[in-house]
Order: structure tokens, then C-alpha cells, then sequence
């Protein structure tokens, strides 16, 4: 009895711990992991961001890293099962968190890492390593077993590669959700890689001290005006062009709104209170991010001209 409770448990927890990151094909040779939503836990152990696999005939190319050494090899083993071949890029969108700190485990691969000039200043400035000391201090274990890596490839305005007779665009799109923003972009698919750039139905994050709401708009008319089919990003399954417009419009009103209440006296206090009942306070992560968003839209409006 007690082996068959205990075969039992065993094969529960295959088949647990096989989904726990289950990979998706979302188009041909591209595959992804979908993260859970909201901030890093025990329970979802950082998982809180997608990733990208697409697979070439000179082996993978990986659109970010996840938020922990462990997720990437997680990541990596699954990648493995469907195409046995080296990890040849591992593409950094932006440096928070969960699209980079599992980078380490892809540069074991022998993976080059394309980050843009953004990271690599972040990287070399000390800037890194006290954002991660203080993600430490905030999740602790989590994220014990880190170690920032340097981009092998820095992307200063765009960074061409030719594999499979297909381009593969880097474009940095910066300043906008961070100061290290990177979009990977092929042409020929009509498909674009985009961070943390373009959300649909979930409030996209304003709050980074690097960010710049101004010219994150300006950056996403640029993205609209590409020949572009299908959009993937940090969180959301596969978008469609109309993403940009969400993003666009929560951006624009916010600004908006915000420019024209300090314009008429209004105190941080009152703005912040009058934007609370917004038609985008359904949508998720707004608790978590959109005070933060309407804080540094205030404060970024004082220094703009
Ligand atoms: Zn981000």
C-alpha cells in the first residue's frame, strides 16, 4: 500500500512538475513559455514573465531570459526537447528582473547575449548589482543563485543578423518603458519581439526611474508604422497591432489628464484620487502599478519641454 501511495505521489508530481513550465508553439519554429501574472513569490517562483524560443538551423534564438537561473534551465530543457541544438542568442528586451536575471544560464549555453548600449550601461554602472541587491532584500531565496551577465553583442541603434536567409532585426527603442529598451523584429514573418513595450488588457508600467512616458508614445507610433502581423511580449499571449492602441491610450490619457489638472492647481493628491476610477482599473496589475504610474508622470512633467 505504502509503495502504491508513494508511486502515486511520485507520478504526481512528474506530471506537476512537467507543466509547470509548459512550452506553446506559437508559430512555425517559434515557441513560448507563458509567465503567471503579478509579483515574484515562493509559489510561483519568479515566474511571472514569458520567453521565446525560435528555433534555426544554427540552433536558437531566445527572447528573454526569465527571472531566475533555475526558470532559464528549466526553459532551456524544454527548448531542448523539441530542437536538440546549441542556444545560440539570447536576446534581452529590457533589464528588469524577469527578462534578465536568468541570463547567466544561457551564457553556460555558450548563448551570445544581444542587449542594447542601455544595458550594458546599466550593467558597467553599478546600477545592476544594486537592483538586484534590493530585489534580495525584497524576495530573498528567490533569486539567490543570480549573477548578472554583460552583453556580448551591444546594439547601439539596430543590429542586423542573417540566418536561414531570414533577417533578424535588433532595434533599440529607448527611452521608453526603461532606458534599455530592445525590440527584436523579423520582416520577413511580420513579427516583432517587444518587452514590456506593448500590453493588451493589463496596465502596462510607467513607474521605472528610467522611464519616459513622452517618448514611449513616440516609440509606439514607430512600432505602428511597421509592417508588423503579429506582436509578442513580456506577458500577454500573442497580440495583434490593436495592442499598440491600448497601450497607447492609457499612456496618453494619463499624461494627459495629469498635464491638464496640474495646469488648473491641483494638488499630487487630488490628481492621484481623480484618476483612480478609470475605465482601465478592471484590467490587472492595476493595483500594483497605476499609482506608481500616475507618480512619475507627475514628476516627469515638471522637466519636460
Ligand atoms: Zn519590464
Amino acid at each position: 500500500m505504502k509503495s502504491v501511495i508513494t508511486t502515486l505521489l511520485i507520478s504526481f508530481s512528474i506530471v506537476f512538475f512537467a507543466s509547470s513550465m509548459p512550452l506553446k508553439k506559437v508559430a512555425d519554429n517559434i515557441y513560448m513559455v507563458k509567465g503567471h501574472t503579478g509579483l515574484p513569490s515562493k509559489e510561483n517562483r519568479g515566474f511571472i514573465s514569458n520567453a521565446y524560443g525560435i528555433l534555426t538551423s544554427e540552433g536558437w534564438i531566445v527572447v528573454d531570459s526569465l527571472s531566475t537561473p533555475e526558470l532559464a534551465r528549466e526553459f532551456i530543457n524544454e527548448l531542448k526537447k523539441v530542437g536538440n541544438k546549441p542556444i545560440k542568442y539570447l536576446v534581452i528586451t529590457h533589464y528588469h528582473l524577469d527578462h534578465y536575471f536568468g541570463a547567466s544560464e544561457f551564457k553556460k549555453e555558450g548563448a551570445k547575449i544581444i542587449g542594447s548600449e542601455g544595458l550594458l550601461k546599466f550593467y558597467e554602472s553599478g546600477q545592476a548589482d544594486m537592483y538586484l541587491e534590493g530585489i534580495k532584500k525584497t524576495f530573498g531565496d528567490l533569486f539567490k543563485n543570480v549573477k548578472l551577465v554583460k552583453p556580448d553583442i551591444v546594439v547601439k541603434d539596430k543590429k542586423s543578423l542573417k540566418i536561414d536567409g531570414k533577417e533578424f532585426l535588433n532595434i533599440v527603442m529607448t527611452l521608453a518603458h526603461t532606458n534599455s529598451d530592445l525590440v527584436l523584429y523579423i520582416p520577413s514573418e511580420k513579427i516583432a519581439f517587444v518587452g514590456d513595450l506593448v500590453f493588451k488588457d493589463r496596465i502596462p508600467f510607467v513607474g521605472d526611474s528610467n522611464s519616459s512616458s513622452k517618448n514611449w508614445l513616440n516609440v509606439l507610433k514607430k512600432l505602428k508604422n511597421m509592417d508588423i502581423k503579429t506582436l509578442y511580449n513580456g506577458h500577454n499571449e500573442p497580440l495583434d497591432k490593436s495592442a499598440i492602441d491600448f497601450t497607447y491610450e492609457y499612456i496618453k490619457f494619463l499624461r494627459d489628464e495629469i498635464s491638464k489638472m496640474k495646469d488648473e492647481g491641483l494638488s499630487y493628491d487630488e490628481i492621484k484620487e481623480k484618476l483612480q476610477n478609470v475605465k482601465w482599473k478592471k484590467y490587472p496589475q492595476f493595483n500594483v502599478f497605476h499609482n506608481k504610474n500616475i507618480y512619475k508622470i507627475y514628476n516627469d512633467l515638471d522637466f519636460e519641454f
